[in-house]
């Protein structure tokens, strides 16, 4: 059977795969594949809380959430008004040291024009009024901040890549991907197509796609959780996401009065084949603990369900984005640790970008400088994931 040429293909069609291959098509750079042996967000994508927040780690992080918040607000506005709203993010602490981390982190979100507000804890209840605040003793606000339902995101992504003129090849099992005569072949489902340029966005399988191709890098899958619940008293969804950075348990409103909680990091490296795809009870406890503490009216919430995707991991938080070095024509998307559906439209703008451009332009150094695979040198070691919502990694003192 004769091979159809393609100029991307795009591995994975979570929502970076499909962000990157909307871009593509609006910079018409194509013709674009996306290829997925499953369906769009049958990854991590479809299990993301969705929470979207500007309080982040550096400023290139910032820019980049920034870009998506605009983007999802324009895409829900268009096809979805559903899928993204402006809802507001907080976060508190009781304890000494990380209130003075919320100092430091206060200081650089303003010098990066991030629009923060410092609550005391009287002026927390009056944001969030279902919480009992007596003994926190620094909050973070960030007004602009939203949620995005990331499963219909993803959709939207795919069905304007679609209607550009994306081929989406979904739902046959991968027979090989490997670099032939200068382009990359990749053959499923009895159907080959070769592109010059090859792009791996698959989240955690990103790791042992990019091993079994010859080029490495440092990435580790790890199990994260989430659980929908729904509470006595329906909750209003201009509830604003919150962070009990005490508990480590975030919670955002969800349709018909419920309320989605998670964090539930495995701090160890997970297969993102045969990972445990249920909430743990334990993990559903410690949100009840949380609740009990800080949240009473939802201590006697139902449980709907409670579940686990699996994310990648970097050594030093940050995504790998752009060429793989030391192979032509290959590109990576991936390591999100954790926050790759606030930053997945930024990136795919950027990333999009510097394949137009063609390799080597100075528009990579420019659009991707702090995340480029290239800022890992030497053999690939291992290492243990360390994903969080943190204020910073070296600022918190729990790592
Ligand atoms: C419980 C939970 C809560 C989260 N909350 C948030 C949040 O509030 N905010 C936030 O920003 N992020 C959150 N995340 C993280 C977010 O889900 C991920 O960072 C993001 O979805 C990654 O998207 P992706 O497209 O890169 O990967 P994925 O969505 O994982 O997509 C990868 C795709 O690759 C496909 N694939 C597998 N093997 C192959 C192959 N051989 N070839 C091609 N494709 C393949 C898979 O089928 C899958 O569709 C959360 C994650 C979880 C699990």
């Amino acid at each position: 059977m004769p091979s159809e040429p393609a100029e991307v293909v795009i591995l994975g069609a979570g929502i970076s795969g499909c962000a990157l291959a909307y871009h593509l098509e609006k910079r018409q750079v194509g013709p674009v594949v996306v290829y997925d042996p499953h369906t769009p967000a049958a990854g991590a994508s479809g299990r993301a809380a969705g929470i979207v927040t500007e309080q982040l780690w550096n400023e290139w992080d910032v820019e980049v959430a920034r870009a998506t918040k605009r983007e999802f607000a324009d895409l829900a506005r268009r096809h979805d008004p559903s899928a993204y709203s402006a809802n507001g993010f907080a976060r508190w602490t009781r304890d000494p040291d990380v209130e003075a981390a919320i100092d430091r982190a206060e200081e650089r979100f303003r010098g990066w024009g991030v629009e923060v507000e410092r609550l005391d804890h009287t002026a927390l209840a009056r944001r969030v009024p279902q919480g009992r605040f007596d003994d926190v003793r620094a909050a973070l606000f960030s007004g602009r901040d939203g949620v995005v339902t990331p499963s219909a995101m993803t959709e939207i992504y795919a069905a304007s890549a679609r209607e550009m003129g994306t081929d989406l090849w979904l739902g046959t099992p991968l027979d090989s991907v490997r670099a032939e005569g200068g382009r990359w072949e990749l053959t499923s489902g009895g159907r080959t197509v070769r592109a010059s340029r090859l792009v791996v966005a698959a989240g955690a399988w990103s790791k042992r796609i990019l091993e079994r191709l010859g080029h490495p890098l440092p990435l580790c899958p790890y199990r994260t959780q989430a659980a929908l619940l729904r509470p006595a008293e329906p909750e209003a969804d201009t509830l604003p996401s919150v962070h009990d950075i005490d508990h480590d348990v975030y919670v955002r409103p969800e349709s018909n009065g419920r309320i989605l909680a998670g964090d539930g990091t495995e701090h160890v490296e997970a297969d993102p084949e045969t990972f445990r795809p249920g909430g743990d009870e334990s993990f559903v406890a410690h949100v009840a603990e949380c609740f009990e503490k800080r949240f009473p009216a939802w201590a006697s919430a139902d449980l709907v369900r409670a579940w686990a995707g699996v994310c990648a991991s970097t050594p030093d938080r940050r995504p790998l984005v752009g060429p793989v070095p030391r192979a032509e024509g290959l590109f990576v998307m991936a390591g999100f640790n954790g926050f790759g559906v606030m930053r997945a439209g930024g990136v795919a703008q950027r990333l999009a970008r510097v394949l137009g451009a063609g390799e080597g332009s100075s528009v990579e150094r420019e659009a991707l400088a702090p995340v480029l695979p290239s800022r890992f040198t030497g053999p690939v070691r291992s290492f243990l994931p360390r994903p969080g919502f943190t204020l910073e990694p070296g600022d918190d003192p729990r790592f």
